[in-house]
């Protein structure tokens, strides 16, 4: 079974290890398997599930909606965002502003099929829209019972501040910021995860196997696997090119004797890595098959000693991303 952990200092729980359906549900995936898959995820103990409005243009949250469909709802826990891009593009169509929220969560619940979702989330930050305005949809949104809890992703320090300060201020909780995490890409370490956990939020991880790279399938010189991300022309391939670099896949092929070693598959080393911080409240896995998940949801409760995670830094040094700088921002970064 999975662990909970509190999300934020709210009395919220999520399953560590939550399943996330990007670039696989209604893309790379059919959908019996991505139903397959969801089923799969609820029979190992996940209940904490995590789509967005903008996955494969808003057909990822129906067939979340569809593998959820009979489940009793007051057992799952859902997230879902808004800012993106959806539908025909159109000038409103994207953003936080009070317009977008509104349509925003209203087509989120009718695809997924429930009455609220969990936790609501920024997917970015918008320097177009005033943050009181957007902070403000939100407000309203929890007060409607259609969101219980307002989360962000990838937002600064600073925006987690400004942010936190106005919904206190209007009577809801701020809980959680969700940015990419993982033992190749760590730039919330210097100023996300010290503002978070003075604020009192968590962090929801994204990409915690690097996409599929921390699993060691990836060969350095070689082709990439058969039937992996990498080879998926329609969306897959273009967001994991970053890491297939010969001296990022050399450096993870370190670690194949460092987990045995530890009595771990490499996918479980990988999770079980961004577990080890206390202020991530859960690691946001992929899955495009139903035995992956077996193997990840391992990584529950797996403890990795000091000279082990010295050992991973040690061999990832020279390619881990540690710059805080590195933190998503979405152009234009101010209004035009
Ligand atoms: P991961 O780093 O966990 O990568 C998942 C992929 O790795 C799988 O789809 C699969 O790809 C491969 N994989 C998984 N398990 C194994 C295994 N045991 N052995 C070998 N390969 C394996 O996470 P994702 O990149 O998928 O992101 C997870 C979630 O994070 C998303 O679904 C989404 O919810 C969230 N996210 C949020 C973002 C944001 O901006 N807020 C951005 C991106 C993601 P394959 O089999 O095809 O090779």
């Amino acid at each position: 079974m999975v662990n909970y952990r509190y999300l934020g200092k709210s009395g919220f729980k999520v399953t560590e290890i939550t399943y996330g359906n990007w670039v696989t549900h209604a893309s790379q995936v059919e959908n019996d398997a991505a139903i397959a898959t969801v089923h799969k995820a609820l029979d190992l103990g996940i209940t904490s599930f995590d789509t967005a409005d903008t996955y494969a243009n808003t057909a990822a949250e129906v067939v979340l909606g569809e593998a959820l469909k009979g489940q009793r709802r007051e057992s799952l826990e859902i997230f879902t965002k808004v800012y993106w891009p959806i539908g025909p593009k159109g000038a409103n169509d994207r953003g936080l502003s009070r317009k977008h929220i509104h349509d925003g969560i209203n087509g989120s619940l009718q695809r997924l099929g429930v009455d609220y979702v969990d936790l609501y989330q920024a997917h970015r930050y918008d320097y177009e829209t005033p943050l009181e305005e957007t902070m403000q949809a939100f407000a309203d949104i929890v007060r409607q019972g259609k969101a219980l809890y307002i989360g962000v992703s990838e937002w600064t320090a600073e925006q987690l501040r400004e942010g936190h300060a106005l919904a206190k201020q209007l009577g809801f909780q701020l809980v959680s910021n969700q940015p990419q995490y993982s033992a190749l890409w760590r730039v919330i370490e210097g100023k996300v995860v010290p503002t978070s956990e003075e604020l009192g939020m968590s962090q929801i991880v994204w990409s915690p196997m690097a996409q599929g790279v921390l699993s060691g399938k990836y060969l350095p010189g070689q082709p990439v696997p058969a039937g992996s991300r990498a080879t998926d022309e329609k969306s897959g391939a273009t967001f994991i090119k970053r890491f297939l670099d010969d001296d990022v896949l050399a450096a993870v092929q370190k670690l194949k004797p460092l987990a045995e070693q530890a009595g771990l598959t490499m996918p479980q080393l990988a999770i079980a890595w961004v577990l080890q911080n206390p202020n991530v409240a859960a690691a946001l896995v992929g899955a495009s098959r139903p035995e992956q998940l077996e193997d990840n949801v391992k990584a529950s409760g797996v403890t990795l000693d000091a000279d082990l995670m010295a050992a991973i830094d040690e061999a990832l040094a020279p390619v881990a991303v540690t710059d805080p700088e590195e933190t998503y921002s979405v152009s234009p970064a101010t209004r035009p």
